[in-house]
């Protein structure tokens, strides 16, 4: 039977409310209290409508649209009442002059459509404003206790900032137990700012008054979540940055670096012009003239010295169109392979390990299925922190029931919502992953099905495991024996599980083993190919997945072509038009060291801060300091940038067009909201210049030219890419012909490789081992506030929010190196020493520390030392062993 709203038909769907089901058919019911995204609060009353035969009012957000229902929206006593209700929420909510209008905020634009009238203050209170935040502004006499921040704060985010104090027209909004925001747990992720109808929570660039005259669909260009922003421009400004509702990846959520920190486009020292070493300084000079520097000096070097004397890092922060381009210039006019990028020192050991067990080195499934998981497992990503969208969405479905298991030798944020918490020592993951295996297997809650039909080597693993001892996974692992077998059988009963992982696996001497151990619970629980299950790798950087997929490594041509695979070879040859050397070349740690011994000569690098990020940065450095010829395109001069001897100014992500691809495989548009500052150019322009003087004959006009050229390249994975159908919500690769649809979920028919491989691999203790002389492990990684090295939000107002690195000590060692809170800790390793602030936490365990890497004054690095996985020469990042004593004449100093 038909429903009828103010007369027009309509279907009622199961569980739709009259709001809802009046929204789809496009009939608007004033609402105050009801925001986007999250659960009707049902306090405002402001959506009461008729419903035929009924006396009574009813609220529409909290009523079903029944079968037969016939509602009115409109009527002279849902008009008056109306009136009578938001005049009253304005008279209690005491002293703002608020205004109607039909463009101000919503609820200037309500009082419009009422038909209030401009509301009387009761006293004559001067505004205060809270700006104790770097963002967030807070005026109490505009707010009217509507609870929509607290409701986006909760619901949205999950992180409980808000509380309502008083009752009746004494109720106001607190921020948890402090008075400010400054104090608050706020995480900045401006959901609050969006919900708020009349503006009391704003923020600093809402607050600056500034319009915009523009809007520019874009991809943020921090992590590797890929949230779609609609950027407000105007001229060359960038005003806000709002997250687009429409999107699949954020829907509408950001977090506090995609939303605010976009301030360092305009920091003093941005890049304007090239600059080129003279005299020991880098002075500037044309494009021109860079242009024929870059190209006479590589030119130069190769003739004398060879193919293996040059080299090139693409870069994760730039475009899939400039890293192609690099790859193919140093592949094509150089004759060399020595091309790499910064997933090497990530999650090149993720992309080994995938690649071995599936046959694609990625993630197999999409984050549309954290909402459909039963379980999720997060074993190494702190994702509230480093992936903060992905995070919250974690956060929500935990808060909502689903179980969740926390891997990670930090008592992470995400540990806080889990059903288990398994605090391994770090670097154990392989000992952890098996004996959850075996645990799996002798619960007899495998799937066989799965196994029978779709993998190899099950019966090599179960016999294998059958040795493992489950004490022994006690002893190596730190986790009592009782909580691993609860967890391996939690996860073996609950069936296809989601299994969500990051740098704290692939980042080892055991990187590989540790991913192909997870995948291995992957298979046993039958859970690669299947919705709401599978192997979800979060990538750190804002393209990291573009990076490598477009060929951004020694071994393998754009979409993953070995160079060692002649008919590979052939078909990119076809298109490039000139011979690809079958040997691989180098890779990141290798060409450092080859820099090192004078064997490589020229190393352009674009967009990595190797010196800042790389491990054993005194190495590192001694390498760049060697090069005959070092070319770097960069925002700024990095600490890298100070050995080049060519500066390339860059475009930011918010200056330049092109794609980025993002943890889920998704290949989507990066738009220029703002004009790049002076001379500063998109890197896939510049690589074409140079490469032009070098003789290519390149003529792409645009970045989707250069995507039509990857299309033609890799047509397994992106031969249906195009810009044109890259609108909305972009296309997840494979994405073959240009009528697929992409795709959410990789190996649903079987896997890529035909049969899933499960491995039998023994656990492997980290050869940075703790003794007498460096007792603690240190663990590196990222906080909220800043990305990688800091190169952008250290130029923003974050340092605010997260000043320097900070070494977090459990109290109990701390107290045991006689280190108070706050004090200056002189921190050594095996490789190099520095020093940090100490900052007293129980979310490390006795034993371990933590130290980010965002500020160039701690240089974290000099600690991390030369030690790489075998199989993917990652770095071992997450395992140094440390001394922490106090530094010299530094009590509670601050930096
Ligand atoms: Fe940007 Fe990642 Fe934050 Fe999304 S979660 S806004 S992609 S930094």
């Amino acid at each position: 039977m038909t429903s009828s709203i103010d007369g027009r038909e309509i279907q009622a769907r199961d569980g739709e409310t009259v709001l809802d089901a009046a929204r789809r058919i496009g009939v608007a019911i004033p609402t105050l209290c009801r925001g986007e995204g999250t659960r009707p609060d049902g306090g405002c009353r402001l959506c009461l409508v008729e419903v035929e035969g009924e006396a009574g009012l009813r609220a529409a957000c909290h009523t079903a649209l029944a079968a037969g229902m016939r509602i009115a929206t409109r009527s002279p006593r849902l008009d008056a009442l109306r009136r009578e209700i938001l005049a009253l929420a304005l008279h209690e909510s005491g002293d703002y002059p608020f205004e109607p209008d039909p463009n101000g905020s919503e609820l200037a634009r309500r009082m419009s459509e009422v038909g209030v009238r401009t509301a009387t203050p009761t006293a004559d209170a001067p505004r205060v404003i809270d700006a104790s935040h770097p963002y967030l502004r807070f005026e109490r006499a505009a707010c009217i206790a509507c609870r929509r921040c607290l409701h986006a704060c909760d619901e949205i985010q999950g992180q409980f900032v808000y509380a309502m104090e008083g009752r009746g027209a004494a109720t106001r909004l607190v921020f948890g137990l402090g008075d400010s925001f400054a104090e608050s747990a706020c995480v900045a992720c401006g959901a609050c700012v969006d919900a708020c109808p009349t503006g009391a929570i704003s923020d600093r660039d809402r607050a600056s008054g500034e319009t915009a005259e523009r809007s520019v669909r874009s991809t943020c260009g921090y992590c590797g979540v890929g949230c779609q922003i609609d950027v407000g421009a105007r001229g060359d400004r960038v005003v806000r940055i709002d997250g687009a509702r429409d999107a699949a990846v954020n829907r509408g959520h950001l977090c506090v670096k995609g939303r605010y920190a976009h301030g360092y486009r305009e920091a003093a020292d941005r890049l304007t012009r090239p600059l080129v070493r003279e005299g020991g300084r880098l002075v500037p000079v044309s494009w021109d003239a860079a242009i024929a520097f870059a190209a006479r000096r590589l030119d130069e070097i190769h003739r004398r010295h060879g193919p293996a004397a040059v080299g090139a890092m693409t870069s994760s922060r730039s475009t899939n169109e400039a890293a192609y381009l690099l790859q193919k210039l140093f592949r094509t006019r150089f004759g060399t392979n020595n091309v790499d990028c910064c997933a090497r020192v990530c999650h090149a050991s993720t992309a080994e390990a995938l690649r071995t067990v599936t046959g694609t080195g990625a993630a197999t499934t999409s984050f549309a299925d954290i909402e459909r998981a039963r379980l999720i497992v997060v074993a190494g990503a702190n994702a509230t922190e480093a992936h903060p969208v992905i995070g919250a969405r974690i956060k929500q479905r935990a808060l909502a029931g689903v179980p969740l298991i926390v891997i990670d030798p930090r008592r992470i944020e995400l540990a806080d919502y889990a059903a288990a918490h398994l605090q391994l020592r770090p670097g154990t993951n392989v000992a952890l992953f098996n004996a959850l295996a075996r645990e799996i297997l002798e619960s007899g809650s495998e799937d066989r099905a799965y196994l029978r039909e779709r993998c190899e080597g099950a019966d090599e693993l179960a016999a294998f495991l059958a040795t493992q001892d489950l004490d022994a996974a006690e002893r190596a692992t730190g986790v009592a024996s009782a909580t691993i077998r609860a967890a391996g059988r939690r996860i073996g009963a609950a069936g296809p599980v989601l299994f969500v992982h990051g740098l704290g696996l692939s980042e080892l001497t055991q990187g590989t083993e540790s991913v192909m151990a997870l995948a291995n619970l992957a298979m046993l629980t039958g859970s690669i190919g299947r919705a709401g299950a599978g192997l979800l790798p979060l990538r750190g950087q804002n393209n990291v997945q573009g990076n490598a997929d477009m060929g951004g490594a020694p071994s393998h041509l754009t979409g993953y072509q070995p160079v060692d695979d002649a008919s590979a070879r052939a078909r990119v040859e076809r298109v490039w038009g000139a011979p690809v050397a079958a040997t691989p070349g180098a890779t990141i740690p290798e060409m450092l060291e080859a820099a090192a011994r004078g064997d490589l000569r020229a190393l352009w690098i674009q967009g990595e801060d190797v010196a800042q990020s790389d491990p054993n940065e005194t190495a590192v450095r001694a390498a760049l300091a060697r090069l005959d010829l070092l070319i770097v395109q960069e925002l700024f001069v990095s600490e890298t940038a100070r050995y080049a001897h060519l500066v390339l100014p860059a475009a930011a992500a918010l200056e330049q067009d092109g794609t980025f691809t993002n943890a889920e495989r998704r290949i989507q548009r990066v738009r220029a909201a703002v004009p790049p500052p002076g001379e500063a150019r998109p890197d896939w322009r510049a690589v074409q210049d140079v490469a032009r003087a070098l003789g290519c004959d390149w003529r792409h006009g645009d970045p989707a030219s250069v995507m039509d050229e990857i299309a033609r390249v890799a047509p397994r994975l992106f031969g249906g890419v195009r810009y044109d159908r890259l609108d909305g919500d972009g296309l997840q690769w494979p994405c073959p012909d240009a009528m697929h649809p992409g795709t959410a979920t990789v190996h649903a028919e079987g896997f890529v490789r035909g049969r899933g491989r499960l491995s039998a691999i023994a656990y492997r203790p980290s050869p940075e081992a703790t003794g007498a002389e460096f007792p603690l492990t240190l663990v590196t990684g990222r906080v909220l506030d800043h990305y990688n090295v800091g190169t952008m939000t250290r130029r923003t107002p974050s340092v605010a929010l997260a000043p320097a690195d900070w070494l977090d000590l459990h109290p109990s060692d701390a107290s045991g190196l006689g280190l108070a809170d706050g004090d200056r800790a002189a921190v050594a390793s095996r490789w190099g020493s520095t020093e940090a602030r100490v900052r007293y936490t129980d979310r490390v365990a006795p034993g371990t520390c933590f130290l980010t890497f965002h500020f160039p004054e701690t240089h974290a690095n000099v600690l991390t030392g030369p030690q790489r996985d075998p199989q993917s020469d990652c770095p071992e990042y997450k395992v140094t062993a440390v001394r922490v004593t106090r530094a010299q004449h530094a009590q509670g100093e601050s930096r």
